[in-house]
């Protein structure tokens, strides 16, 4: 009977095995991505969904176009420069980057040669962070030097784009230590980057500096610093001041629950175990956090 359980046992290890090693298969078959497509936020601000990395902001001012993040390939770069075509014949003359992950970064080699890059200063730093691996980064290469942020700033930077006056704003250590929000103050748009998203565990880059509690302490600020109204993030639609607030709000439970633990004299494993799969690399971080 013992020996029928076991054989039970095995054959349903072998399946759970099998059908893992299939996923991991699949899962290795880089998906096409899908087409990307414009939104309107408000009149003369749009962004770009879909395509290869994060969305990518666009205001379209009267004699130039301003851009915010840059996508990750040139078929998506291509695809952005063809939609704002559809809209106006003016130029892309500036481009914010919001930080310096790849999927925000990337593309902007494939911008046309005379656009000027704009960032945070630490942003511009970590443009040449090693990866989490340790590839040295590509921006190293000479070569790629144009597309480097040419202006960066410290804590604000105003900028005038035909007749609109745009606001850069560094709340913080965060996502990365290098975040800008770009804050549209006439329609109470604002354009966060990696600081919130909603549809998976918020990612908090620590090897670069990034912190969780920094990135509660910068969103707090955002808030009483900016009357926003719409928010657009990296990686999912719009969100407005109460998706906000439920984020922080959610954080500081999570970081609650770590402090807890970790008083209690837990190991960093043993507070891993306590959560799901796809949240332990946050609870990982919060746990390094405290000290
Ligand atoms: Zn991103």
């Amino acid at each position: 009977m013992k020996r029928v359980f076991l054989n039970i046992l095995s054959i349903f290890v072998l399946v759970i095995l099998s059908s893992t090693s299939a996923f991991g298969q699949q899962s290795q078959i880089p998906a096409a991505p899908s087409p990307v497509v414009s939104k309107q936020i408000e009149p003369n601000i749009y962004m770009f969904t879909g395509g290869r990395g994060a969305n990518t902001g666009a205001y379209i001012g009267e004699k130039e176009v301003l851009l915010i993040d840059s996508k990750q390939d040139s078929a998506s770069v291509a695809q952005v420069l063809a939609a704002i075509k559809k809209l106006t014949n003016n130029p892309v003359t500036r481009l914010v980057n919001t930080h310096a992950d790849a999927d925000h970064v990337f593309g902007n080699r494939f911008q046309p040669a005379d656009v000027t890059f704009i960032a945070h200063e630490n942003c511009l730093k970590e443009f040449f962070v090693p990866a989490m691996n340790g590839t040295p980064s590509d921006w190293n290469n000479p070569a790629l030097k144009a597309f480097l942020p040419a202006v960066t700033y410290r804590d604000r930077l105003d900028l005038q784009v035909s007749a609109k006056r745009i606001e850069l704003y560094y709340f913080g250590v965060g996502h990365t230590t290098g975040d800008t929000v770009v804050y549209f103050p006439d329609e109470k748009v604002a354009f966060i980057g990696d600081q919130i998203f909603t549809t998976r565990v918020q990612l908090i880059h620590a090897y670069k500096g990034g912190s969780s509690f920094g990135e509660v302490a910068a969103l707090e600020k955002m808030l009483s610093a900016l009357d926003a109204r719409k928010f657009v993030c990296g990686h999912n639609d719009v969100i407005d001041r109460a998706t906000v607030r439920n984020h922080i709000a959610q954080m500081k439970d999570l970081q609650e629950k770590v402090r807890a633990l970790k008083v209690k004299g837990q190991s960093i494993e043993e507070v891993q175990k306590q959560f799901e799969q796809n949240q332990s690399a946050l609870g990982q971080t919060i746990y390094n956090e405290i000290i």
